[in-house]
């Protein structure tokens, strides 16, 4: 491959209104050099706007669904008449109306049937992310940026497992190549929807909420990109969320496997799929804040420096389950935690923390309406409780195992606090335990003030 291209992905709030979409396409101005294709996701709510109203169809309420597919076309609208200008948007104005016509279509059809599949709940979702690349795509050309519009079902294949669909690389790979790179060896700069696919029949998919940072290291990794930009609202991965802890600091440097294990226990600002495609080909990763582009931003990569302070952030992941099982009869034979693990695998749940005990286990899952489901199927092997509102909270750092004392000092911290479940050492880097979720603030603020007390000025700014 010749030069290679920067993939830069804008999350929601990037691209909220049509003054952050300027600003977006300001940010792309200035990387034009360096190749860039861009993945953006649908305008911030836009996904959460657009299940509702499946949602509503499904109930068969056509009329509220149409209702709030008419707020959307409006929001759609101004902000194309803000960015465009009379001559351009007159234009494209049909064309986002015929988008609209589809998804008012679709509602009509699903409440006229009164059932939402995952199936068409995807086709539904992925109007957001069609609609968004066609405004950024309009927006480019707008400021006499040379953009193409690429419809990611054409290259983003996956299979049909929907709502949660899986890419299938080697197609993708190949189609990518086939599609995008030619764009990009012309010059232009190529913007596709993040969170979308399709199956090999061409069936509308989407990877799962928040997929747009997975989508574009997928784009990256097919195209063997120089580096994957996700440009988001905040200054990048900070040692705990921000908007739970003022003092929370941007790291400069961090690890795909401290990343990856933050993403998973609860930092948003990453999907916890994106570091895979990057860290098999090697990708570096940077997170940035489009509403302060000068800021250097965090890099992800594969190694990162040694860093004075124990952990480099602090995690919380509510909306957590604690399930019980209890074997009082068995003392767990042999087999006994199998079926167990069967059991979550028939109803497609993973579980986040377990702990056991000689005749019991603890397991966490993802609050969700299936749970009573499973506890169902468990019961039939065993006595089960379940428990919700509950959240992990999750401490990050390198060689933690090699630490001694390093639970103590935690949990000393942490002297009035009932912890549920703890758990340490199934990788050298995480520190995980389980509390009352309304405890989040007050445990995260708490270790924060600890740990980051004194920042080690290499590794956090
Ligand atoms: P986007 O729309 O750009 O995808 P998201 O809302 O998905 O943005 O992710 C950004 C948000 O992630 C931030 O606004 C912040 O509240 C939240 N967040 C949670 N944990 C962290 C963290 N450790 N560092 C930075 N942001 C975090
Ligand atoms: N728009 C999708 C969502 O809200 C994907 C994303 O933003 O990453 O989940
Ligand atoms: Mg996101």
């Amino acid at each position: 491959m010749g030069n290679r291209c920067i993939v830069m992905k804008f999350g929601g709030t990037s691209v909220g209104d049509a003054r952050a979409i300027q600003r977006v396409a300001s940010i792309v101005r200035d990387r034009l050099a360096q190749r860039p294709v861009v993945v953006v996701s649908a305008m911030a709510r836009v996904t959460d706007q657009l299940l509702e109203m499946a949602r509503a169809a499904g109930c068969g309420n056509r009329k509220s669904a149409l209702t709030l597919a008419r707020e959307l076309r409006e929001r759609h609208y101004n902000t194309a008449g803000e960015l465009l200008g009379t001559a351009l948007f007159t234009q494209f104005h049909g064309d986002l109306g015929g988008e609209f016509e589809q998804l008012e279509e679709l509602l009509r059809g699903i409440a006229a049937v009164g059932e939402l599949t995952p199936r068409t709940t995807d086709h539904v979702a992925s109007f957001g992310e069609v609609l968004s690349s066609k405004l950024l795509s309009a927006a480019l050309s707008a400021h006499q940026i040379d953009s193409a519009l690429v419809d990611a079902r054409t290259c983003v294949v996956t299979d049909d497992a929907f709502t949660r669909a899986t890419p299938l690389f080697e197609d993708t790979n190949r189609k990518l190549r086939d599609t995008v790179l030619p764009l990009v060896e012309r010059g232009c700069v190529p913007v596709m929807g993040g969170f979308i696919g399709a199956t090999r029949s061409g069936i509308t998919t989407t990877i799962g909420r928040g997929g747009s940072d997975f989508s574009a290291s997928i784009v990256g990794a097919g195209l063997e990109a120089e580096k994957i930009e996700i440009w988001t609202d905040v200054d990048g991965m900070m040692t705990t969320d921000p908007n739970l802890c003022p003092d929370a600091r941007r790291i400069k440097v961090i690890s795909f496997a401290e990343a990856a294990e933050l993403a998973y226990f609860g930092a948003k600002v990453l999907h916890p799929a994106t570091v895979l495609p990057a860290i098999q080909k090697n990708i570096p990763v940077y997170i940035l804040n489009s509403h302060n582009p000068a800021c250097a931003g965090t890099r992800i990569s594969a190694r990162a420096p040694h860093s004075k302070n124990f952990f480099k952030a602090i995690a919380a992941k509510k909306r957590i389950t604690i399930v019980d099982v209890a074997a009082p009869r068995m003392l767990l034979a042999h087999g006994f935690l199998r079926a167990i693990f069967e059991a979550f695998d028939r109803h497609r749940m993973a579980v986040d923390v377990v702990s056991t005990s000689e005749v019991s286990v603890s397991l966490t899952l993802d609050s969700n309406e299936s749970i009573p489901a499973l506890a169902a199927d468990l019961a039939r092997l065993a006595d089960v409780k379940y428990e919700g509102r509950k959240a992990i909270v999750c401490l990050v750092g390198e060689n933690l195992r090699e630490i001694p004392g390093i639970a103590a000092h935690v949990f000393g911290e942490l002297a009035d606090i009932k912890i549920r479940m703890i758990s340490q050492g199934a990788s050298e880097i995480n520190l995980t335990f389980v509390i009352d979720e309304d405890l989040v603030p007050a445990v995260v603020g708490r270790l924060h003030r600890v740990f980051f007390a004194d920042p080690d000025p290499d590794t956090f700014a």
